[in-house]
């Protein structure tokens, strides 16, 4: 039998998992020490009371990649009542017909999977119907660093067009940064991951031939296996899903 995860065991593990981020702060350049890493709580298939155990010992970011249950979550009573400051990240794939649901829940902060300008530009045009006045909606642009075929994201070497189109065209969408997920399985011990390696050389050369400051784009890479490897790299924002929330049993 496998042992549920209770409200403790998920505080325990939020706390391991900031400790390791601290401690993984700690060894960065010094350049790199001025920019403390968003943790987001990746709670797929995990249930409500699990998200308020964590929400209540401080946790604010919370990622999912289900649009239904994203849905669920976010509308829920409970959610809504005990989680006021809630900021949903959804970081699954967002086919054009689910946007408008996406972009209408409440506290929805940010979709980082952008993956194509088809996308952006239907977000951008649809944000305003949603979103409060005046608001910009963030989003992060999904990079296909590995070249995988399955995996979503834009190409490296067509990540500099978009987001000019998105700098220039979407007024209403706010460049939080680059996000990917590379391949699966690195080990860190082999040296540094090559997908991150490439998500931050997309970000530096976006920023050379765009004339940005390189620290306002954010870099959101690294998981349970290897975040504190990705910040030591430089990412600003790490997924975590099962080291604080549990083992989750594969989708079939
Ligand atoms: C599930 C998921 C994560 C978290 O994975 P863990 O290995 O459980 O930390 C991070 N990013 C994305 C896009 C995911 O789908």
């Amino acid at each position: 039998m496998l042992k549920k995860m209770s409200e403790i065991d998920v505080k325990q593990g939020l706390k391991i998992v900031l400790s390791k981020i601290e401690e993984a702060c700690s060894k960065r350049t010094l350049e790199l020490q001025a920019l403390e890493p968003t943790l987001v709580a990746v709670s797929k298939t995990k249930p409500v009371n699990l998200i308020v155990a964590a929400y209540e010992d401080g946790q604010r970011h919370f990622g999912e990649n289900y649009v239904q249950e994203l849905e669920e979550k976010a509308n829920n009573p409970i959610i809504l009542e005990k989680c006021k400051d809630i900021k949903w990240h959804f970081i699954g794939h967002l086919q054009s017909n689910k946007v408008n649901k996406v972009i209408s829940l409440p506290n929805i902060h940010l979709i980082e999977t952008v993956d194509s300008q088809k996308l952006a530009s239907l977000l951008d045009k649809n944000w305003p119907k949603f979103g409060p006045p005046e608001s910009k909606l963030k989003i992060m642009i999904q990079v296909n660093t590995s070249g995988e075929e399955e995996k979503n994201g834009i190409a490296p070497t067509e990540v500099c067009n978009v987001v000019q189109y998105v700098l220039k065209e979407c007024k209403n969408l706010d460049l939080d940064g680059l996000m990917t997920i590379g391949k699966f399985g690195y080990d860190p011990a082999d040296g540094p991951n090559p997908d991150f390696v490439c998500l931050k050389k997309c970000r530096d050369d976006i920023c050379q031939a765009l004339g940005i400051d390189w620290k306002d784009i954010g870099l959101s890479m690294g998981m349970s296996d290897d975040f504190e490897h990705a910040i030591e790299l430089g990412s600003t924002n790490v997924r975590v899903g099962s080291s604080i929330f549990g083992y989750r049993p594969k989708k079939k």
